[in-house]
């Protein structure tokens, strides 16, 4: 990275999520600057928004728990290589339940998540901060699709249930995603803090950068 030139630096609020452009070529670097915070992730094909970020499809290739090295794939019948996972400072481990980080299992969270298991009526949601930042690109609600949900540390049980466990993330840790196609995206800071253990228990606001 030491060649690379930093272009752009933002934070996204917690409980909120950002949309922007990111060309090929370029690193978007996704950082918990204070601490533990799922990051979800979504992208489109810049020029045809019906090829976006497929998790169904990178799944198929790397497992539910994407590394470093892995690519990140696009919607079946496109299946271009989009991104590629090219640094990651996690210290991972696997639980004895088999829980580690990334996240391919779990859809970014709605509205139905917290009102069903917690009778929470109108909790803020990715689904809604995504259909919020994408909006502007002409986007409706519906085009955002599952995600890759970087920090998140979920795992499958023995009944095939999934569940979440606390982060091995720490404070300053970061991926470094490799643009391959020029995308929009949109990265979420998850708001399931409060109910879930997806950030520690407390959401958090996330740092994104880009380097040319
Ligand atoms: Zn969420």
């Amino acid at each position: 990275m030491s060649e690379r030139t930093l272009i752009s630096s933002f934070v996204i609020p917690k409980e909120t999520a950002k949309a922007f452009v990111v060309r090929k070529g370029q690193v978007l670097r996704v950082i918990c600057h204070e601490g533990p915070q799922t990051a979800d992730f979504n992208a489109w094909v810049l020029d045809n928004y019906d090829e976006y970020f497929s998790a169904g499809r990178t799944r198929f290739f790397t497992g539910v728990h994407p590394r470093k090295g892995d690519y990140l794939y696009t919607n079946p019948g496109r299946d271009r290589v989009m991104w590629e996972i090219i640094e990651d400072t996690v210290k991972h481990t696997i639980s004895e339940s088999g829980a580690t980080a990334h996240d391919l299992l779990f859809p970014r969270c709605s509205k139905i998540v917290f009102e069903e298991p917690f009778g929470i009526k109108d909790h803020g949601s990715c689904q809604d901060s995504f259909a919020a930042a994408v909006a502007p690109f002409g986007l409706g609600p519906d085009r955002v699709h599952d995600t890759l949900n970087i920090f998140m540390k979920t795992g499958v049980d023995s009944a095939g249930n999934i569940f979440i466990e606390p982060p091995d993330a720490v404070t300053g840790d970061y991926c470094d995603l490799l643009c391959m196609i020029d995308s929009l995206v949109a990265i979420s800071a998850c708001p399931a803090g409060d109910v879930h253990a997806t950030n520690g228990y407390e959401n958090k606001p996330l740092k994104i950068e880009i380097y040319e």
